[in-house]
């Protein structure tokens, strides 16, 4: 985590990226885990400890840190804003509205770039 988050600040930094903005991730409780969820909180643990590496690193270097509201952002359109469950199945992207088509993980990146759920919170 620590190689990682220093080489998405260094490629921020050589770019002159200013703000760095990350889905405010959720469900970090501690709850009885039920087996078959067990990879699933482990998964978004591990996101959660790396963008605490990448919030730290870059706050040192100058850069803006934004948390979105990951509301809806897998399930919108970044074109149209059309939100609908059906617009996404598994890894693709399909808007039924007008028809836009890619990657979810690249929807979901565009749609936090674009806050279309508001930010959670600056810091
Ligand atoms: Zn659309």
């Amino acid at each position: 985590d620590h190689k990682i988050s220093r080489a998405i600040v260094d490629w921020c930094l050589a770019r002159g990226v200013s703000t760095i903005r990350m889905e405010k991730l959720e469900g970090i409780r501690r709850r009885k885990t039920r087996k078959r969820d067990f990879g699933r909180s482990l998964h978004s643990w591990s996101f959660y400890r790396l963008q605490q590496f990448i919030a730290y690193k870059a706050r040192l270097a100058g850069i803006r840190v934004e948390w979105v509201n990951p509301k809806e952002t897998s399930r919108t359109c970044p074109r149209c804003g059309h939100c609908a469950k059906e617009n996404r199945n598994g890894i693709r992207f399909r808007c039924r509205k007008c028809g836009y088509r890619g990657h979810a993980d690249a929807v979901g990146a565009w749609n936090i770039s674009l806050a279309i759920s508001g930010l959670a919170e600056a810091a």
